[in-house]
């Protein structure tokens, strides 16, 4: 069986916790895409953990862990993560995490060319997380990257990397203006922290092309949400990389199998962290309380998220573009505080309204349109089936059920394992 995780919105949907929660029934978590420019938060009886570029089943002992070949890897933020999470008394050996000998190395000039450029820019920012995704995907495409299989030939890889500063600094140093960059440092940097993972190190299309052979159940984890999609999300707001269910397979290293299903992490407001448009945005009092309530600070960052209300437009052409077969709603206990739940329900744009998700430059012109639906005010976060959830929030899951056109198998009420109830 082959499900994605994925999210419908902007990221920050609470991916982690459900793939944490989901991933007991799999044998096999995968990450396939993106690098640490995205953090998921899993809380369970060891502790709250944050985890950047691993996948969440390494929280889980008995589950085997890929990172893809559609990732970009910054040795020195995997070796940080995987010494936190070892303090934490998590075990991780080649046996429960492999890494795809095809992934793409972040090496330390991509960070800084990510920061120079976002500094060129001032004013005209894209809010990048400065961690050099972008870069390392441009160069990923340029074809002028390493990979981590190159770890494994010194000598090839030596060579390479001369050749790969040299047309760096073409750009770093004639172009920004910066010190030049120098291949001594960064062969030390992949000694230091690229060679302790050459154990890892395998090729992941055998792994779970056998894997998927055996019957073994496989859970490909994305990071961050639909509309941050490089194709089909609020370009040029995006991440670099694939997050829809779709490229699942392929950055995984098996692009000739196809997923059974495809669960849509979908929270019960909105929140994004950047720039770009986000039309439901909340603003002043209204935003603080719903920040404060939902605990909307980034988890790779630290930076406040923007918040609104939940909304339909762009939810149901998340829902869509992901392909979700079920979804899974996130932190309504979170709305527990409101008289009165706003929803965006449309947009308008230009004087007229609009229900499908406008582009470029008619999605930054958008306005909201709200409505709001009657409040449940009161804790839901002990509930642990429909029937023992008040009716107001029932309403309010089926009327986004019908709004965004999927249906809700889960319904999460709080940040700890046990704090959710299946609807089916
Ligand atoms: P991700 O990147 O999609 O995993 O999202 P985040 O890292 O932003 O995780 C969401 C945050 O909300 C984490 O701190 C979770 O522990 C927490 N969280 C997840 N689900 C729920 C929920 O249903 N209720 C509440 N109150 N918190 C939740």
């Amino acid at each position: 069986m082959l499900t994605a995780i994925v999210g419908t919105n902007w990221g920050d949907e609470g991916k982690g916790r459900m793939v944490d929660l989901l991933s007991q029934a799999y044998d096999v978590v995968v990450r396939y895409q993106g690098g640490n420019n995205a953090g998921h938060t899993v809380v369970n009886e060891r502790g709250k953990f944050i985890l950047n570029l691993l996948p969440s089943g390494i929280l889980r002992e008995e589950t085997v862990n890929v990172m893809g070949p559609g990732m970009v890897i910054d040795l020195e933020h995997l070796m940080g993560e995987v010494s936190r999470l070892r303090e934490g008394g998590i075990t991780i050996s080649p046996a429960n995490l492999k890494i795809s000998d095809r992934a793409t190395i972040c090496m330390p000039y991509h960070k800084l060319l990510d920061i120079l450029e976002e500094e060129r820019l001032g004013d005209k920012k894209f809010g990048s997380t400065r961690r050099g995704i972008s870069p390392v995907y441009a160069d990923k495409y340029m074809k002028k990257t390493l990979r981590m299989g190159d770890l494994r030939h010194w000598d090839a890889l030596e060579e390479r990397l001369q050749d790969l500063v040299e047309w760096k600094n073409l750009t770093v140093e004639k172009g920004y203006g910066h010190a030049p960059i120098q291949s001594q440092a960064l062969l030390q940097w992949l000694q230091t922290y690229g060679l302790p993972f050459l154990d890892y190190v395998c090729d992941t299309t055998e792994y779970l092309t056998q894997a998927e052979a055996q019957g073994r159940r496989i859970l490909f984890e994305a990071q961050l949400g639909a509309l941050r999609d490089i194709d089909f999300g609020i370009y040029p707001y995006t991440s670099a990389s694939s997050t829809i269910a779709a490229y699942a397979p392929i950055g995984s290293g098996i692009p000739q199998c196809k997923l059974d299903n495809v669960i849509g992490i979908m929270k019960a407001y909105s929140s994004c962290v950047g720039e770009g448009p986000f039309t439901c945005e909340f603003f002043g009092q209204e935003a603080d309380q719903l920040r404060q309530a939902g605990g909307e600070y980034g988890a790779a960052t630290g930076r406040p998220r923007r918040v609104g209300g939940f909304d339909v437009v762009a939810s149901r052409y998340g829902v869509q573009m992901q392909g979700c077969t079920s979804l899974a709603l996130t932190k309504l206990d979170v709305l527990s505080y409101l008289d009165k739940i706003p929803v965006c329900v449309a947009y308008e744009v230009d004087g007229q309204t609009v229900t499908h998700f406008p582009q470029g430059v008619e999605l930054a012109k958008a306005k909201p349109v709200y409505e709001y639906l009657p409040g449940f005010g009161c804790d839901i976060s002990h509930c642990k089936s429909a029937e023992e959830m008040p009716q107001a929030a029932m309403n309010y899951i089926r009327y986004l059920e019908s709004a965004v056109g999927c249906p809700i198998e889960y319904v999460s009420v709080g940040p700890e394992r046990d704090q959710y109830f299946k609807l089916f």
